[in-house]
């Protein structure tokens, strides 16, 4: 008997520590690959005007930005781009940047589009159904316009709730609800998410991936790679600060060097 519960000690303890070696050999084949593979700079605006709001970056320093990043060699992507090259079915650029924008602020049309349009920029906007058309938000109009000209228009759900403070249901159906408007009106698949104030949990991730999401974006700050979770996607936030264009750089040049040393997000 005793001799039985030491073998199966033993047994055991082979069985954990074969386990681990080939969990340790896995990882560091994967932390390779997740090196190896592309690195995509996701930035991450609202507004795009000259009020001194935290969230509004100034007309002329979004130029800058835009053509810096024309200048560096960046080439602007589409969600669907993205999702394509993690899987590997597409070669992404060497230098790839998705530019995004969340609310669909009227500025984004006046401000941001002509910008985008005279640097050859693609960019996605992540807009509210339930506000399109009022106050301070573009219109079905805009939207249709932008999206002839190289503007994606995705889900940022049908009215910024806070997702966490709702039950199953109502999360389903605000991630639902506004997927299917947008398909109707634009006749597109909706298939991106970004969740607003870029709150998430594994449960919303799930529910966004059950509704017929392929990705979905947070404001959790880094580039996304093939260490990325698919539903919880990093962002770059670019915001007014005393010298927008620095901390521009800044944020762009802080990625690469977390490239140089090896960083990696797991
Ligand atoms: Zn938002």
């Amino acid at each position: 008997m005793i001799k039985k519960i030491f073998a199966g000690i033993f047994l055991l303890a082979v069985v954990f520590l074969v386990g681990n070696e080939i969990d340790k050999r896995l990882s560091a084949q994967t932390i390779q690959e997740i090196a190896d593979g592309p690195k995509i700079l996701v930035l991450n605006y609202h507004q795009v005007n000259n009020n001194f709001s935290p969230l509004a970056v100034p007309v002329t320093a979004f130029a800058d930005q835009m053509h810096y990043l024309v200048e560096s060699g960046y080439v602007s992507i589409t969600p669907s781009e993205l999702a394509d090259g993690l899987a590997g079915e597409i070669t992404l650029p060497e230098k790839p940047v998705l530019i995004t924008f969340d609310d669909g602020y009227i500025d984004n049309y006046t401000n941001a589009f002509p910008i985008l349009k005279a640097q050859g920029l693609r960019a996605t906007i992540f807009v509210i159904p339930s506000s399109i058309g009022s106050g301070n938000y573009m219109s079905w109009e805009n939207l249709k316009e932008m999206e002839k000209n190289g503007i994606t228009i995705q889900s940022h759900t049908m009215h910024h709730a806070k997702l966490e403070e709702l039950p199953d249901d109502e999360i389903r159906k605000e991630l639902l609800d506004s997927k299917n408007l947008l398909e109707e009106q634009l006749g597109h698949t909706v298939e991106f998410l970004a969740y607003p104030t870029g709150t998430y949990n594994l449960h919303i991730a799930g529910i966004a991936h059950d509704v017929g999401y392929k990705a979905a974006f947070t404001v959790k700050y880094g580039n996304v790679d093939l260490g990325s979770n698919m539903y919880a996607l990093e962002r770059v936030p670019i915001f007014q600060t005393e010298s927008t264009m620095k901390n521009f750089f800044e944020r762009v040049e802080y990625r690469q060097s977390f490239e140089e040393f090896g960083w990696i997000k797991k």
